[in-house]
């Protein structure tokens, strides 16, 4: 008899949107959801322990990224990072300029800060990137002013995975008074990232995409630089972000960066494998399609592929009926079908933009799903292919 009960069996290939919390790190947070519940600025036993909690955290993340834990501070996720530090930076500086430089496939929270920068009167540069998504450090190089402050690059991207020079980007700010900020949410955990040998001086991570919890990120800051809290309040965290903290979550990122540093090799391998196999099954299995990102610098376990004469859309719902998520670069709305800024900044043609499928893969995916998805998705394309005014049949 079948269980009605049962869930059915889900594939989850969105990895790059959002990770299931690890078992360990769920082990770590539960004391902090019962027994462990004190106020880390309360100076008894209940709030001292949890404010060892939050140093501990902090050892952790700082290991992972190869700075000292007095540089990492705890914020709510990921785009509060990147928005303290576009907009702490730029309030703290701006007496030595006011002009800055990003790309224009960076995530909407740089993005829509640096929009609202400019409305309060800061100068933006959008750096173009190529067909393979890699940013123009010619371009970086030459639109260097006296004024700028700060220079924001993603270091790999997420909707398509291309990693950027961000060594080389390091070397050449080194010496010039202008900070170095990347959002590393995407490479934290599949690349090694050491701060210290790529210049860094601010770095942005997320907790969810690392299989720690969501609501909780943190900022690398190096040592020496000048930024402003956005947030203002008790003074936690140094006086740059105020708020009682999320004292779970921070132990959960904290627990999530130990394990990524532990794995991180054998993570590389893991999701390198599963990626070569689901392009080379998918690219032997269906015509018309090609590989959105740059075929080698990318980060491990992100395969985005454009389907020509069929919508993203339609292909990631389809997938989903059949118990395999994935996520796609065009978004549906009721007026236009809105092609991702990403893949029209890298110059793709119209029928490639709309086709986009991304599927990134885990830690927790296994071969025997990426067989499932090869098996599986030749038969969708083929049908909606069918349905296509624009598909020469014959
Ligand atoms: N930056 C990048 C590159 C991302 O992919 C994301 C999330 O998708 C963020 C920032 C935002 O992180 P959070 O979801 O923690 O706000």
């Amino acid at each position: 008899m079948t269980d009605k009960n049962a869930t059915p069996k889900i594939i989850y290939l969105d990895n790059s949107a959002t990770t299931q919390v690890h078992p360990l790190v769920k082990d770590a947070i539960i004391p902090y959801l019962e027994n462990l519940y004190g106020n880390p600025s309360s100076l008894h036993t209940k709030g001292q322990e949890a404010k060892r909690a939050i140093e501990t955290a902090r050892k952790q993340v700082a290991t992972l990224i190869g700075a000292t834990p007095n540089e990492i501070t705890f914020t709510g996720s990921g785009t509060e990072s990147n928005n303290l530090a576009l907009k702490g930076i730029v309030s703290k500086n701006k007496n030595r300029g006011n002009h800055i430089i990003t790309t224009k496939i960076e995530h909407k929270s740089i993005l829509n800060s640096a929009k609202w920068l400019e409305t309060e009167g800061f100068k933006v540069t959008y750096l173009n990137v190529d067909k393979n998504g890699t940013v123009d450090i010619e371009q970086l190089k030459k639109e260097i002013r006296p004024e700028t402050i700060l220079v924001s690059v993603m270091f790999a991207n997420n909707e398509v995975g291309t990693i950027q020079p961000i060594k080389e980007i390091g070397e050449f700010l080194k010496d010039k008074d202008i900070y170095f900020h990347t959002d590393a949410v995407q490479a934290v955990g599949k690349i090694p990232i050491n701060t210290e040998e790529l210049n860094i001086d601010i770095l942005t991570i997320s907790s969810h995409k690392i299989h720690g919890p969501k609501g909780v990120g943190a900022l690398y800051i190096r040592n020496g630089t000048k930024i402003n809290p956005i947030i203002h309040g008790g003074g936690q965290e140094k006086e740059l972000r105020s708020g009682t903290e999320n004292v779970p979550g921070i132990v959960g990122l904290g627990k999530a960066a130990e394990i990524a540093k532990d794995t991180l090799e054998s993570n590389i391998k893991h999701l390198n494998m599963l990626s070569k196999k689901l392009e080379k099954g998918i690219f032997k299995s269906i015509p018309e399609l090609i590989l959105n990102g740059h075929p080698e610098n990318r980060i491990p376990g992100n395969v985005n592929i454009s389907f020509k004469y069929v919508e993203g859309e339609s292909v990631m719902l389809m997938l989903d009926c059949e118990g395999i998520c994935v996520s796609t670069g065009s978004a549906c709305t009721s007026k236009s079908l809105k092609p991702s800024y990403v893949l029209n900044a890298m110059g793709k043609e119209i029928v490639f933009m709309h086709g986009s499928i991304r599927f990134s893969i885990g830690t927790f995916n296994t071969e025997e799903e990426i067989d499932t998805v090869i098996k599986t998705l030749p038969t969708i394309i083929k049908n909606l292919r069918a349905l296509s005014p624009i598909y020469n049949k014959n």
